[in-house]
């Protein structure tokens, strides 16, 4: 018998993590509607966009604009924006953002490609990242890359996970993410390691966030589930990837872990045919489509419907 939650969250990160990796740069109105579907679709959490300097990422350049336009509105729904460093607080507080969330890798040259500093460097960084985030009223959190291995160093020790999971407690952030963004982890890794942290970090509200570019996405989210979390991000239409990467895939599709979790009674409060929609109108918009196996297939129930109709 699987212990699996009766009720998970699920964080909508396509906005960002999908949309930073694309050629075609979405209108800021076309990410609106998209931002209008997802809340009517049941979505709690979304991550809007992120506060990197628009000549590196010029894909997340209208964050400000969304968060100007998203201001008062859909009040039961959060919001939030990843940001590399103090000017984003600062870009952040200038647009009534009221979520943040810094990034570390735990790999070294990751860490060093990505954000061109090593880890400690990042660090040594956050207490002025939260200082200000508090003194502006916004609430911080913390992502830590790669913890279940990266290209450059393979399996990393999990002292040095821990390492930056105590970095992240000294200056007072409480809620951090798991990511994979290179997709190297696997459910037997996975179940060990939030177990693991959930025991040593009893405090810490936990997020996971998996790539499928090995297709163990799903089964590393169930993993993760089985060991008590309840956190994890998605992306409509599996949209994602990591540019520093190689051969990185996108994101676990939203409407394949929605289905997921429909077919197996755990709530997550979304519509997945109008996730599915969303979907749609994604790739509508960018002229291809990426990893979801529900926009393939459909869901189990619509087939047994449509045999029944025979
Ligand atoms: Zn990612």
């Amino acid at each position: 018998m699987m212990h699996l939650p009766e009720e998970i969250t699920i964080c909508e990160v396509g906005l960002r993590d999908g949309l930073q990796n694309e050629k075609t740069l979405l209108a800021t109105e076309d990410k609106i509607s998209l931002i209008r579907d997802l809340v009517d679709a049941g979505v709690p959490v979304i991550e809007v966009g992120s506060f990197m300097n628009p000549k590196w990422v010029p894909q997340m350049a209208d964050t400000d604009a969304l968060f100007h336009a998203l201001d008062g509105q859909f009040s039961n729904v959060e919001f939030r924006a990843l940001i590399p460093n103090l000017r984003g607080v600062q870009r952040a507080a200038d647009c009534r953002c009221k979520k943040v969330k810094l990034n570390v890798s735990a790999s070294r040259e990751h860490n060093l490609r990505n954000l061109n500093m090593t880890p400690e460097e990042s660090m040594a960084g956050f207490v002025d990242c939260v200082k200000a985030a508090q003194d502006n009223g916004i609430e911080i959190s913390g992502s830590i890359s790669m913890p279940f291995g990266s290209p450059w160093e393979g399996r990393l020790p999990q002292s040095d996970v821990d390492a930056i999971i105590d970095a992240y407690l000294d200056v007072g952030i409480h809620e951090i993410s798991l990511s994979d963004a290179s997709g190297m982890a696997v459910p037997t890794q996975v179940n060990e390691m939030c177990n693991h942290v959930r025991t040593k970090f009893p405090t810490v509200s936990w997020w996971l966030h998996f790539h499928n570019t090995r297709g163990m996405a799903v089964a590393n989210i169930i993993a993760a589930m089985e060991a008590g979390m309840t956190q994890f991000d998605t992306s409509f239409g599996g949209y994602g990837g990591c540019p520093f990467v190689p051969g990185a895939a996108g994101n676990v599709s939203t409407e394949d872990v929605l289905h997921m979790c429909e077919e197996s009674e755990i709530h997550t409060g979304i519509d997945v045919v109008k996730m599915m929609a969303i979907s749609r109108k994604a790739l509508a918009l960018l002229g291809h489509s990426a990893d979801s196996y529900l926009l393939r297939a459909g869901r189990s129930q619509d087939l047994i419907e449509s045999m029944k109709a025979k």
